[in-house]
């Protein structure tokens, strides 16, 4: 590929399909290839799955066929560049990486070999191209006309609004002020505008052409359970929605702290499931053995805080389970859409109770950044807590949040079941006004359990102490179960009706909007609370036997993708390198639905590309055939 050949390069249509074996552009990325082909700047906004990986590689593919020399990728990731790495050499493209985890002799031979020419894309990370040294290497390339583009990956990072900053990602202006003759890209999947307008100002992309996408993702479908026993809710929905006779499907369960972490993994590998912890605590080496295992082997859960999953490329995570709330509607959308990358069914699940909406609200009270920063965080919480109580459509919620307008999904919890709406504005003056009334009589505030006693009447030892039972609003909440005097609650706070002062044992305490509340000027409108949620059927049917990608094979098709999966083991292992990077399973199945005889046959297989053809043809065709056919 390093040779120039400007008259004769191949059109991105030939890359895309004899380097990447793919047939077709996706949405925007042939405007994308196309703009910076030409050496145009680029900001690319597209979700996770979108396809932002050829958006720079086939343009690096061209501008080093076209003599225009390598394209440097900045990428946060890398503990994953080693098989992105691999996933370009599977494919025939001359690529390498320089980071921290290279010795000292493999950080000089890849040098010595982006000196000659002989890279088309590299890949490292940001502290490691700001560097003297390595800025003095890249002068020499671009002296000779041989620095192609730059592609800044994970762009977000340099945005303190984004969920990942990183400060290092500050320095790379260096890069437009060094060398401003080389085309930039920046891309991302987050959407929020305060972020997008951040990476503009901070890379200086004020000239950059701004391609947005689609934020929506089909094929995952939402939803948000409130949380009663949160370990139970999880088991019941891995074992109904993940579970087959095939085994289990691989998924990622976010939780908050580290100690929860461990525990739950430890609880789900009891009830027999591969579960790893992953959490910024644990030995880097074993963060990425856990990682590499979750990446390799099929069907591990991964148990882990936010620190894990940027730039997860495993395309079959089947669900994202979030065990607590993130802490806005950006880190949802980032997490839950590390599922279903590869467009098949996937779920994005949460359990969400009271206890979220009070930690969340405390970790910002209690944090040390400066009253904007909070205010901003406040706001941003505030969306996500809107988003969980809706009785709507989440993905018109979702994505109008990042300023898509879109119709009812039929793929989301409430569009598919629509919940139960209760006229709560009564429940709620009742809830408001003996806070008002136990404020009154003693004088301090009190937390959420005793208030509940005392309006459902109950003579507890607290009751009697403080003199609670003589109150005019004791008992008169007796009708209404816990259940629903929690979700009123709840709701209530999530509204900003009510606030928990943390400050003082949780208590809770009224607010500008509870007076309105109070005097009957607004309605409050609840969601019907659910006190099994197990008990609620999913239209979804219970996992198949098969993965979805081979769900419509016959039963010889299904025998041929069960031998190119083992074999696609085998080869992986041998490589070093997660099955996928071999071949999806979507292309899998496709090699099994065609019964291949010839080589021929294998022509035009989406993901089959000209290296991949030769390199794994034969193979393929001799597992195909000896592949056991099932009894007449
Ligand atoms: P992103 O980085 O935006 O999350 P990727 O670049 O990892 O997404 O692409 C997601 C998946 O879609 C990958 O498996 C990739 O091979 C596949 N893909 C991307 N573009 C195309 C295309 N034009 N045709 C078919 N598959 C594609
Ligand atoms: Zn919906």
């Amino acid at each position: 590929m390093s040779m120039p050949a400007p008259s004769s390069s191949p059109s991105v249509e030939s890359i895309l399909g004899d380097v990447f074996g793919y047939a077709a552009f996706r949405g925007p990325q042939k405007a994308i290839v196309d703009h910076v082909v030409a050496g145009g700047d680029a900001l690319v906004l597209m979700p996770t799955g979108g396809g932002k990986s050829l958006c720079y590689q086939i343009p690096a593919i061209a501008r080093q066929n076209a003599g225009l020399g390598i394209t440097v990728v900045v990428s946060p990731l890398i503990a994953l560049m080693h098989d992105q790495v691999g996933a370009l050499h599977e494919a025939g493209v001359s690529a390498a990486f320089l980071n921290s985890t290279l010795s000292g002799e493999e950080a000089n031979a890849v040098e010595k070999r982006l000196l000659r020419g002989d890279i088309t894309l590299l890949y490292a990370a940001p502290e490691r191209v700001t560097t003297p040294r390595f800025l003095a290497q890249l002068d020499a390339l671009y002296e000779r006309g041989q620095l192609g583009l730059f592609a800044i990956d994970e762009a977000h990072c340099v945005s303190q609004w984004g969920h990942d900053f990183r400060p290092e990602y500050r320095a790379l202006t260096v890069l437009h002020e060094r060398f401003p003759r080389v085309p930039r890209m920046a891309l991302t999947a987050t959407a929020d505008d305060l972020t997008r307008a951040d990476i503009v100002e901070r890379l200086q992309l004020e000239e950059a052409r701004q391609f947005v996408s689609s934020f929506d993702r089909p094929n995952i479908r939402y939803t948000i359970v409130e949380k009663t026993d949160a370990t139970a809710q999880l088991l019941r929905f891995i074992e109904r929605e993940h579970t087959g006779p095939e085994g289990r499907d691989a998924g990622i369960v976010y939780c908050q702290t580290r100690k929860k972490v461990e525990d739950l993994a430890q609880t789900l590998s009891k009830a027999g499931m591969t579960a790893l912890p992953y959490h910024a605590g644990l030995d880097s080496a074993v963060r990425q053995n856990h990682q590499d295992r979750f990446l390799r082997e099929d069907g591990v859960v991964m148990v882990a805080t936010i620190a894990f999953g940027m730039g997860i490329d495993k395309p079959d995570v089947r669900f994202v389970a979030h065990l607590d709330m993130p802490k806005n509607i950006e880190g949802y959308y980032q997490e839950t859409g590390r599922a279903g990358r590869d467009g098949l069914p996937a779920n994005a699940w949460m359990a969400y109770g009271l206890q979220d909406v009070v930690n969340q609200r405390r970790m910002i009270d209690e944090s040390p950044a400066g009253e904007e920063f909070k205010q901003v965080m406040r706001g941003k919480l505030d969306a996500l807590l809107t988003l969980a109580e809706a009785t709507d459509c989440r993905r018109v919620r979702l994505l109008g949040y990042f300023g898509e307008s879109s119709t009812p999904c039929q793929n989301c919890d409430n569009c598919l079941q629509p919940p139960a709406v209760w006229d709560g504005t009564e429940a709620a003056r009742m809830l408001l006004s003996t806070i008002y009334r136990v404020q009154q009589h003693s004088g301090i505030s009190f937390g959420a359990g005793h208030l509940m006693d005392i309006l459902r009447g109950k003579p507890t030892e607290k009751v009697a102490q403080f003199g609670h039972a003589s109150l005019s609003t004791f008992g008169i909440g007796r009708t209404l179960s816990e259940v629903q005097l929690r979700g009123v609650l709840r709701q209530l706070i999530a509204q900003g009706a009510l606030a928990v002062n943390a400050q003082a044992f949780n208590t809770l305490q009224l607010t500008d909007l509870s007076r309105a509340v109070l005097k009957g000027e607004v309605t409050v409108l609840l969601r019907e609370s659910v006190s099994t949620p197990a008990d609620r059927k999913t239209s979804r049917a219970k996992a198949s036997a098969v993965p979805p990608a081979a769900a419509s094979l016959d039963e010889a098709g299904q025998q041929r993708f069960a031998a190119l999966k083992a074999w696609r083991g085998e080869v992986a292992r041998e490589h070093n390198l997660p099955a996928y990077v071999i071949f999806h399973d979507a292309t899998l199945a496709a090699i099994a639905a065609r019964a291949p005889q010839s080589p021929d046959d294998l022509q035009g297989i989406s993901g089959m590309g000209a290296k991949k053809l030769d390199a794994y043809g034969e193979e393929v065709l001799r597992v195909c055939n000896a592949a056991p056919t099932p009894a007449e």
